[in-house]
């Protein structure tokens, strides 16, 4: 068993109270929420109170423009699919970056495949900021979408939403962003960013796996991707994952009690963690910028000489977690595409190692890490070929 847990970026644990918030509607209050009896109609008000809390984590004005989905991926596909499709007839070109998530990624080049839509990935600068200014360079007549996420799941850039979101409105062109990572971590408000299409997913704030959401602002139009029933106002059919939903809605409203002590807590960590591996480590580089355009609760680094795979099983031995990259992209040979968009060589991007940070995570947990990794690290290398010393 791993004693300790950094991986928050992959997933979190499900708090305690939200465990507990869950739990009746698993046992007791198991009705559909479509159902007339008291038993559903529990359900139902369970469902509406997680809509209102989730409205009030990013400042929508209105519950109604939250739609639950199974998660950030559903979220992003409903999104773009979404939007792509209603407006379809005015034009077919899409805007994104290339540090998306494969959520974001692999949808446009579905659109782009199957649908005929023209996709523009944006570069991204040596920290992974997309520019504002590339944005508003990248706007034509036929641009219907803008999609850019509000933080990087590999390396926690923090992109400038709110300068995009500006530009994006003086035309007539939705604003999506994929804020999976920047909810739960960093303060996020619609209004203030100026996007008409949010997505967020549970499981990356202490919320159960398989539950998340979209933001829809009013007057948004949305072709619904999943048909059925007439769930989520015919925007999402389905029986409500209730819940997953009610899971989702305790987890927000502790997000936003916790978000400003938690920021700086585990922003501390960070610090210490980035200021160790430099200060210990040789041939090291960090992978995206430092201090306030940071997510909190990211370090990510390359390692020269050494395979991220090899430090990661070395870890695990000893009972850390960790990641080399995200999640999805763990298993596959190939770099990652972010750590390659901001300008690594393919042998660096190849020795990354990325640590997440969350509540449960303490001093004595970084005091260790960074006792065992320099010796990994030096024991890898000895390995090495390509590694003089
Ligand atoms: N978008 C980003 C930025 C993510 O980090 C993730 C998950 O890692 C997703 C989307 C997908 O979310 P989910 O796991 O809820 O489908």
């Amino acid at each position: 068993m791993n004693k300790i847990y950094l991986d928050h970026a992959a997933t979190t644990p499900v708090a305690p109270e939200v465990f507990k918030a869950m739990e009746p509607y698993l046992t007791q209050f198991y009705g559909n929420p479509s159902s007339i009896y008291s038993i559903a109609q529990k359900a139902a008000m369970a469902v509406s109170e997680a809509r209102e809390k989730v409205a009030a984590l990013i400042g929508a004005d209105d519950e109604r423009e939250i739609i639950f989905t199974s998660g950030g991926t559903e979220a992003d596909n409903l999104a773009i699919k979404g939007a792509a499709m209603a407006l379809q007839n005015k034009g077919k070109h899409i805007i994104t970056s290339k540090i998306e998530h494969h959520a974001v990624l692999h949808t446009c080049e579905y659109l782009e495949k199957y649908l005929g839509f023209d996709i523009t990935y944006l570069d991204v600068d040596d920290e992974g900021f997309v520019s504002p200014e590339s944005v508003a360079e990248a706007i034509r007549e036929d641009t219907i979408l803008v999609t850019i996420m509000m933080a990087n799941n590999e390396i926690g850039t923090i992109e400038p939403i709110k300068e995009i979101g500006e530009i994006v409105e003086k035309h007539d062109i939705y604003f999506h962003t994929d804020a999976v990572q920047a909810v739960g971590q960093i303060p996020v408000d619609v209004n203030e960013l100026k996007v008409d299409l949010l997505s967020l997913s549970a499981h990356k704030f202490n919320g159960p796996k398989g539950v998340g959401a979209l933001y829809i602002r009013k007057g948004t139009r949305i072709v619904p991707q999943i048909s059925g029933g007439a769930q989520e106002r015919k925007r999402r059919a389905g029986t409500e994952n209730v819940p997953g939903i009610v899971g989702l809605g305790k987890a927000a409203e502790i997000a936003g009690e916790k978000l400003e002590s938690k920021a700086e807590e585990v922003s501390r960590l960070r610090d210490k963690l980035i200021q160790g591996i430099e200060e210990k480590i040789n041939e090291v580089v960090l992978n995206g910028p430092r201090g306030k355009d940071r997510l909190p609760n990211n370090v990510n680094f390359c390692f020269r000489y050494v395979e991220g795979e090899s430090i990661l099983l070395n870890l695990d031995m000893l009972g850390i977690a960790a990641s080399s990259g995200s999640a999805c992209t763990s298993g596959s040979l190939d770099p990652s595409h972010v750590l390659l968009a901001i300008g690594r060589p393919h042998e660096t991007a190849h020795g990354s190692l990325r640590l997440t940070l969350g509540l449960d995570n303490t001093e004595e947990d970084i005091d260790y890490l960074l006792e065992v990794l320099p010796g990994i690290i030096q024991k890898l290398r000895d390995m090495s070929p390509l590694y003089e010393g």
